[in-house]
């Protein structure tokens, strides 16, 4: 096996999640220095069939992803007052239905049939992986937005590298991704440790068609960034669980048979939960190459 580098901070990355890797049949690896977690072989299935039940998966995330938005489009209004946008990742559409009419948003999805819906309501939205099928006339953006979208794309530091190609210089970057220092991840973690390893299987999405390559911390996150001249506005906590959701969010994968039991569950646990360390968190950078 070839040696695995870290991304951020060029060590020899170690294999790890043993449990997992073996169910899986992938090698999860993470940074003895950083803590970066990362699967290099993982690709997107672009055929986009999986376990993912998409009825249940609007359903879960509608109300809680509506909060989100909020959450970013506050801080977008806090450091940028009008402007063009790219939502990449845009799905639906419903996060540029969220934004503020001065600001002009268009958006890029590979699913064609979702990026079709997401142009219903009157925004430029490109078919197609960000960044290699963006067309040259769309230019270059005020603010480029990336939702729950980051963590699934590979080879990170290129992906910072050709997102500056188009964004203004002085322009805002808007990542909100999961954290592998969240309290849920931690417990996952430990489960998998002992030998559990659906908790953890679910986080990494490994059977939907998008699965997360990387997990980042705040840490590492903001020093790979820091590297391709971003420099870090602010950051804050985002609580993505809406625990009166959960049998919804459970049942996404059409596997799942005690989504019922489970979400009660959940919803016990839930007050120890959001005393946790959050699983999710925003960040604002200004791009300044
Ligand atoms: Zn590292």
């Amino acid at each position: 096996m070839s040696v695995v580098i870290c991304e951020n901070c060029n060590k020899k990355m170690k294999y790890v999640y043993k449990n997992m890797s073996q169910i899986e049949q992938m090698k999860f690896y993470c940074c003895p220095n950083c803590r970066l977690l990362w699967t290099p072989k993982l690709e997107v299935n672009t055929s986009f069939q999986s376990k993912l039940d998409e009825n249940n998966r609007e359903a879960a995330l509608k109300n809680i992803r509506s909060k989100e938005f909020d959450q970013v489009n506050n801080l977008i209004k806090k450091y940028l007052p009008k402007g063009r946008g790219l939502d990449v990742g845009c799905a639906y559409g419903w996060y540029m239905k969220s934004v503020h009419k001065n600001y002009v948003m268009e958006g890029i999805e590979p699913e064609a049939a979702i990026a079709q819906k997401a142009s219903k309501d009157g925004h430029k939205v490109y078919t197609g992986f960000f960044p290699q099928d963006m067309p040259k006339e769309a230019g270059i953006y005020d603010f480029i937005v990336f939702n729950n979208v980051w963590e699934h794309i590979n080879h990170t530091s290129k992906l910072i590298k050709e997102s500056s190609r188009f964004l203004k210089r002085g322009g805002i970057m808007i990542i909100t991704i999961p954290l592998s220092t969240g309290g849920l991840y931690k417990i996952s973690e430990f489960f998998e440790k002992v030998g559990r390893t659906k908790e953890l299987i679910r986080l990494w999405q490994l059977h939907f068609h998008s699965p997360h390559v990387y997990y980042f911390t705040k840490k590492n996150f903001v020093e790979l960034m820091t590297k391709y001249n971003y420099i870090l506005l602010e950051c804050q906590d985002v609580r993505g669980l809406d625990p009166k959701r959960m049998r919804e969010r459970f049942e996404m994968d059409m596997d799942e048979q005690y989504g019922k039991l489970k979400a009660r569950l959940f919803q016990m646990i839930y007050p120890i939960l959001k005393k946790l360390p959050a699983d999710k968190a925003v960040f604002v950078f200004r791009y300044i190459g």
